[in-house]
């Protein structure tokens, strides 16, 4: 019928329109221990909302993933102590998995110019990240992190939009903070693996100790009969 698609559209409109209300009533009793937004953004949830962004911010879900930071096991100011105990190995897989190449890292050498197993540089372009998360997922250390901060504008391009390792530098609290359960089960892992390798390392131990025992009791063998 001529004008029923309209109608139909209008209707939906509508249901939505009414449901922001009900949406409202059903808060009411929660307000004091939820937020709206968060209320409003939950799986269920209907009706229409707004977020009066910037003073009102809604809590952001843990796998929200914008640009990446590095993490440091120090959680002081010195920037050269944070660079120093910072997980990252300077292996390069991130920058090689990278879609959009904009990782650059720098090794870092000792006195003798040997490489060492850290980064001296590391640059992160956030112009051209695109947020795939593809470093975190592969790096071996779980030290590049997707980060929640994304209100990151800036006027200048090489400094703002170019972060080098002071600004990706962040410790493993704040890690802690943003990703509790990733961080909780990377941590489970870690002992496993060190737990693994601790009983390899006993149980070789163990081998070697019986051999020696085993060569030294037929030399003494070998000795009592040639005498
Ligand atoms: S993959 Fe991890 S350890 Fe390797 S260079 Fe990247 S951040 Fe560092
Ligand atoms: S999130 Fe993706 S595009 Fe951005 S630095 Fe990591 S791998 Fe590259």
């Amino acid at each position: 019928m001529f004008g029923l698609g309209v109608v139909k559209g209008l209707s939906v409109t509508l249901k939505h329109f009414f449901e922001t209300y009900i949406e409202d009533l059903k808060y009411y009793p929660k307000r004091a221990t939820l937020s709206l937004a968060d209320y409003r953004m939950a799986p269920g949830s209907k009706g229409i909302y707004t977020v009066q962004y910037p003073e009102e911010k809604p809590t952001l879900p843990e796998n929200f993933r914008f640009l990446p930071f590095l993490v440091t096991d120090y959680e002081g100011d010195d920037i050269a102590t944070q660079i120093e105990e910072a997980r990252c190995t300077s292996c390069g897989i991130c920058s090689k998995v990278c879609p959009a190449q904009c990782i650059w890292i720098v090794r870092d050498t000792d006195e003798n110019g040997k490489p060492r197993s850290k980064s001296k540089q590391f640059y992160v372009d956030i112009d051209m990240c695109m947020n795939c998360g593809y470093c975190a997922e592969f790096c071996p250390f779980d030290s590049i992190i997707m980060d929640h901060e994304y209100a990151l504008a800036d006027y200048e391009r090489e400094t703002g939009h170019v972060h080098d390792i002071v600004r990706l530098m962040k410790p493993a609290s704040y890690y802690q903070s943003i990703r509790p359960t990733q961080y909780a089960q990377k941590a489970e892992q870690r002992r496993r693996e060190e737990e693994e390798k601790k009983r390899k390392a006993e149980a070789k131990a163990k081998r070697l100790a019986e051999k020696k025992a085993a060569a030294a009791a037929a030399k003494a063998q070998k000795d009592d009969a040639a005498e």
